[in-house]
C-alpha cells in the first residue's frame, strides 16, 4: 500500500472522531487509519485566553482548535436524550444510551474516574415541578473539569498514535471523489482514502460548508438557541438544588418550549466571543477559586430556521444590535423587567453582578418571545419555590447557543454519496461531548464490522 493510502481518513480529532478512532482500533487490527486535524497536538494546545488574557495564537486559536477539539473544555458529560442533541431520534434513545456508557467507561479507562459521577433525577422535586407546570430533565453527569479533561484525552493520544497516521497543523485545500474512495489535497501533502469521515465540529463550519458543496451537498434546517441569562441569590434554589448540584428546568406550551442551560452555582458570568458577537456566559465554580455568591443559567429557547444563513442573520441582528460593535451586554433587575421600565443603576443591588454590562431595558433588545418565556418561567418557578423570585435578580441580555446545520445522512451517518460519513455535531445530530462521543463510537462499530 502506497503510504499515503489509507483505509479510512478522519478529518478533525475532536471528540466524535477520538471515540471513532479509538473504536475502530478496537474492533479490527488492520485497518489504516489517517486523522488530520488543522490544529496542533493537545500538548501543544495553549494560549493566554485560558489564563484571562487576549487570543496569542498564530491562526486560528488553539483554545478551540486541535487535538480533542472542544473536549478541551469543561468536559461535563452527560447522559441522556432529554437534551445534548437528536442522536436518540436518529439511532433510538435506548441504543443512545447504551453507547453513552460505552463513553462512560472509556473516559474511566483513561481516568476520568478520578471524579465521581452522579444523578440529577429527583422524583418528589418532579412530582412538585409538575404542579407548577414544569418539566425537570434528569441526567446521569460525569463533570471531569478542564484540567482532567485534558489529562483523559492526552492519555487518549498516547494509545491512538501507536496505531493511527496523525497530521496535525494540515488544512485540507479540496475533496474529490474517485472510484476507489477520495483524494484530498492539503497543505501538507496529497492523500488518498477508501473511507472519509468527517468530524470537524462547530469549528469547521465554514470549511464543510465549502467542501460539502463542492461535492454537491448542502446543509439544511438550522437550530438557534437564544435566551435571557439570569443571575440569582445563591440560595434562592435550595429547595430544588439540595440534592443535586444543578437542575434543568422545561416549560412548554404552545407556541414555544424553554429550557435552563448552563446553571452554575456559585458559578460567575464571563463574556463569549463566538461568530464576531459577545455573549453572557455562565462559568462553573470549579474553573475558578474564588466561587460567586450567586447563581446563574439562560433561559434558552430553540428555534428553527430553513437555512444556516438564515439563523445567522437572525443571531447578528439581535445580538449584534445589542453589542453596538462595542462588545455591549445589557443588564437590567427583575423588578424593572417586571414593570417593564429601565434599570438606571445598580448601586446598592443586593445581588451584586458578576460580569459588567450596561444597565438598561433587555426587553428592547430582544424579540418579544424570549423576554414573554422568561416571564411564564419565573412565573412557574415562583410557583415550585412557593416564594418570589428576589427583585434584585439580574438579567441579562442576551445569550445563544449556535448549531451546526443538518446535513442530510442515513442512520449510519453516510451523506448521499457513497463512503463519505459525517459525525459529532458538524453532522447537526449532536450538540454535546456525550452524544458527539457515542456517535463516534456508533460509527466505529458499523465499519469495523
Ligand atoms: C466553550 C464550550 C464549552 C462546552 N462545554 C460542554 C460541556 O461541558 N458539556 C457538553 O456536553 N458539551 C459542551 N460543549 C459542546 C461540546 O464541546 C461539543 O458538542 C463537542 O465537542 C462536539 O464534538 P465534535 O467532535 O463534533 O467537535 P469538536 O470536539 O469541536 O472537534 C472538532 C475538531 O475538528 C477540528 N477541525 C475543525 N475544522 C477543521 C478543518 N477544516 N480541518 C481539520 N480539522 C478541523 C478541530 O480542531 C477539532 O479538533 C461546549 C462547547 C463550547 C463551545
Amino acid at each position: 500500500m502506497h503510504s499515503n493510502h489509507y483505509d479510512i481518513t478522519i478529518i478533525g480529532a475532536g471528540v466524535s472522531s477520538i471515540f471513532l478512532a479509538y473504536t475502530l482500533i478496537k474492533n479490527n487490527k488492520h485497518v489504516s487509519i489517517h486523522m488530520i486535524d488543522l490544529g496542533k497536538k493537545l500538548s501543544e494546545r495553549t494560549c493566554d485566553i485560558d489564563d484571562g488574557g487576549v487570543c496569542t495564537c498564530e491562526g486560528m486559536c488553539s483554545k478551540y482548535i486541535g487535538f480533542a477539539g472542544l473536549g478541551k473544555s469543561e468536559g461535563k458529560f452527560n447522559y441522556t436524550n432529554d437534551f445534548g442533541g437528536e442522536l436518540g431520534r436518529k439511532i433510538g434513545d435506548q441504543a443512545t444510551l447504551d453507547l453513552m456508557k460505552e463513553v462512560d467507561a472509556i473516559l474511566c479507562e483513561f481516568g476520568g474516574d478520578f471524579t465521581t459521577s452522579y444523578c440529577t433525577k429527583n422524583e418528589s422535586l418532579s412530582n412538585r415541578a409538575r404542579m407548577a407546570d414544569l418539566k425537570v430533565l434528569s441526567t446521569e453527569v460525569r463533570h471531569l473539569g478542564t484540567r482532567l479533561a485534558s489529562e483523559v484525552f492526552h492519555k487518549m493520544y498516547e494509545v491512538l498514535k501507536n496505531r493511527i497516521t496523525f497530521s496535525f497543523e494540515t488544512l485540507v485545500e479540496t475533496i474529490s471523489k474517485h472510484d476507489s474512495g477520495f483524494h484530498l489535497k492539503s497543505n501538507s501533502g496529497d492523500f488518498h482514502t477508501e473511507k472519509l469521515v468527517i468530524g470537524t465540529g462547530m469549528s469547521g463550519s465554514t470549511w464543510l460548508k465549502e467542501q460539502a458543496a463542492s461535492l454537491g451537498l448542502f446543509p439544511g434546517k438550522t437550530r438557534l438557541d437564544m435566551g435571557i441569562r439570569v443571575e440569582m441569590k445563591g440560595d434562592q434554589l435550595q429547595m430544588i438544588l439540595q440534592d443535586t448540584f444543578e437542575t434543568k428546568l422545561r416549560i412548554e406550551r404552545d407556541s414555544f418550549s424553554a429550557t435552563t442551560y448552563c446553571m452554575n452555582p456559585q458559578g460567575r458570568i464571563i463574556r463569549k466571543h463566538q461568530h464576531g458577537l459577545v455573549m453572557p456566559d455562565g462559568q462553573n465554580a470549579r474553573e475558578k477559586d474564588t466561587p460567586s455568591e450567586n447563581l446563574n443559567f439562560s433561559l434558552f429557547v430553540p428555534h428553527y430556521f430553513q437555512s444556516y444563513d438564515e439563523a445567522m442573520g437572525y443571531a447578528v441582528d439581535i445580538i449584534g444590535g445589542i453589542n453596538q460593535g462595542q462588545g455591549r451586554i445589557v443588564v437590567q433587575r427583575l423588578e424593572d423587567f417586571k414593570r417593564r421600565r429601565h434599570t438606571e443603576s445598580l448601586e446598592g443591588n443586593l445581588i451584586g453582578p458578576s460580569l459588567e454590562a450596561e444597565c438598561g431595558n433587555v426587553r428592547f433588545e430582544v424579540p418579544e418571545l424570549y423576554g414573554m418565556a422568561l416571564e411564564e418561567f419565573l412565573t412557574s418557578l415562583e410557583k415550585l419555590l412557593g416564594e418570589p423570585i428576589h427583585p434584585d435578580t439580574l438579567l441579562y441580555g442576551v445569550d445563544a447557543k449556535f448549531h451546526e446545520p443538518k446535513f442530510s445522512t442515513d442512520p449510519h451517518f453516510e451523506t448521499a454519496l457513497p463512503n463519505l460519513f459525517l459525525i459529532g455535531d458538524c453532522s447537526g445530530e449532536t450538540h454535546s461531548l456525550s452524544q458527539a462521543a457515542a456517535s463516534g463510537i456508533y460509527l466505529g462499530n458499523y465499519l469495523g464490522e
